[in-house]
């Protein structure tokens, strides 16, 4: 079977790796010419993301990531206030890119093709692209996230919807920090909570991926409210007066934003939390989004990873999520050969399911942080899901699904 998949990310990379495993010919679809390696920050692993790299080929769970024992909570003045024991490897978007891309099939990535029309026929769906170029195959997999072309052209409602706050993300060299706050943080994955905000922050791969003791680099994530038209506003507005509403690239955030972020980090975090906010040579700027497909399946073109689902980061499972949604395509295809309506009804059935699932669950671990309540359930729920202790036994571990 000829499979066209459309955006070269990480959910990309595992359909086109898993499925060219299966016997498929896959050919990868990304509109951003020449590559995407250098890009990203910290990313959680979980079991289900070392068995997608597994069946997409690659072998080497050590070397995927930064080993940490456990957790911390750091309180306003830098003193511990709580542990939880739980090892876990941390790695880097640039990491897991690096490894899948080396995993691809000779020849099969190609750069710079934006999809912009979708037609299907009897027994084939064509692609068309913005250099004017047109591909045809039997099954195509829109993989092209949050903002997904393909399902604008098949399914534009329901639109993501914007949780009322945003994550200040950033990267700091391990060498460059301090060694008391080396010493303090680097080793776990710490926390410093504050009402209605939380900052997290956890040792993942350096520069050229290395995972080299001195050579790594320290992940920050701060949630922070944003009112929409006021804060968020602002902040994705660069400083020529120009609003990014769908996401400001991360060279474009405003001085003027940075250095508030700091002044803030100053006042309101552990200090070693503000030390990495200082030392953070580009922060960037992630708002929060939740989204759920109704479907998964339009005949011929399935939906996977960020364009079928965006839950929020506290479930950590963005990644592991595109590569389960890529191991079950495969494993509906295997079981239905040659009857691809089937196929698709299968995979739209099982991850319609855990899709739901995964977004439910990052609205709950991510109540404290929603600026509005609309009931006394969800203040209660914010209130219970604020503790350290909480938030340290469920941010970025992978929930146990009901069924
Ligand atoms: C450069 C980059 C860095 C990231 N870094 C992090 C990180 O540090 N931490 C984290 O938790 N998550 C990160 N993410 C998000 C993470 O990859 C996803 O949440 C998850 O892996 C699911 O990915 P996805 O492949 O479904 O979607 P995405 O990762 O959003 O990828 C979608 C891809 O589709 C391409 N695309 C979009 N429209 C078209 C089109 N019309 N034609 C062709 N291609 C198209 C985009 O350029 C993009 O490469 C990053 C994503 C990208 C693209």
């Amino acid at each position: 079977m000829r499979v066209l998949i459309v955006g070269g990310s990480l959910g990309g990379l595992f359909t086109a790796n898993i499925l060219h495993r299966i016997g498929c010919e896959v050919r990868l679809c990304e509109r951003v010419p020449g590559t995407l390696a250098g890009r990203g920050a910290g990313i959680a692993t979980h079991p289900e993301l070392f068995e997608a790299l597994r069946r997409s080929g690659v072998t080497s769970d050590l070397e995927v990531g930064v080993h940490v024992p456990g957790r911390i909570a750091l309180g306003r003045d830098g003193g511990v206030i709580g542990r939880y024991d739980f090892p876990q490897v941390l790695t880097a978007w640039g990491r897991l890119q690096t490894l899948l891309t080396e995993a691809l099939p000779a020849g099969c990535y190609l750069a710079g093709k934006e999809l912009k029309t979708i037609e299907q026929e009897r027994g084939v769906v064509h692609a068309g692209f913005g250099d004017g170029t047109r591909l045809s195959a039997e099954l195509l997999v829109g993989a092209d996230g949050l903002r997904s072309t393909t399902r604008g052209l098949l399914a534009p409602k329901p639109a993501p919807a914007y949780a009322g706050y945003a994550a200040w993300r950033g990267l700091v060299e391990e060498a460059e920090l301090s060694r008391p706050t080396r010493e303090a943080i680097f080793n776990h994955l710490a926390f410093c909570l504050i009402p209605g905000e939380q900052m997290l922050g956890y040792p993942v791969a350096g520069a050229d991926d290395s995972l080299a003791i001195g050579a790594r680099r320290y992940n920050f994530v701060w949630y922070r409210p944003a009112e929409d038209s006021t804060v968020l506003r602002r902040l994705l507005t660069d400083d020529s007066g120009r609003h990014h509403p769908e996401g400001i690239p991360p060279h474009l955030v405003s001085r003027r934003a940075i250095t508030d972020m700091r002044a803030d980090a100053e006042r309101l975090l552990a200090p070693q939390f503000a030390e990495v906010t200082r030392l953070a040579t580009q922060p960037f700027l992630q708002p929060i989004m939740d989204f759920c497909a109704e479907r998964l399946a339009f005949g011929r073109v399935a939906l996977l990873g960020d364009a079928a689902f965006v839950a929020r980061p506290h479930v950590g499972m963005g990644v592991t999520k595109a590569g389960g949604d890529a191991m079950a395509l495969a494993d509906a295809l295997k079981a239905h050969p040659g009857d691809l309506p089937r196929a698709l009804a299968a995979y739209e059935s099982a991850r319609l399911r855990v899709g739901r699932f995964i977004v439910e669950h990052g609205r709950n671990l991510g109540a404290p942080l929603t600026p509005v309540h609309h009931s006394d359930a969800e203040r209660a729920l914010a209130k219970t899901n604020a503790t350290p202790d909480f938030v340290m036994r469920t941010a970025a571990v992978a929930p146990a699904l009901p069924f």
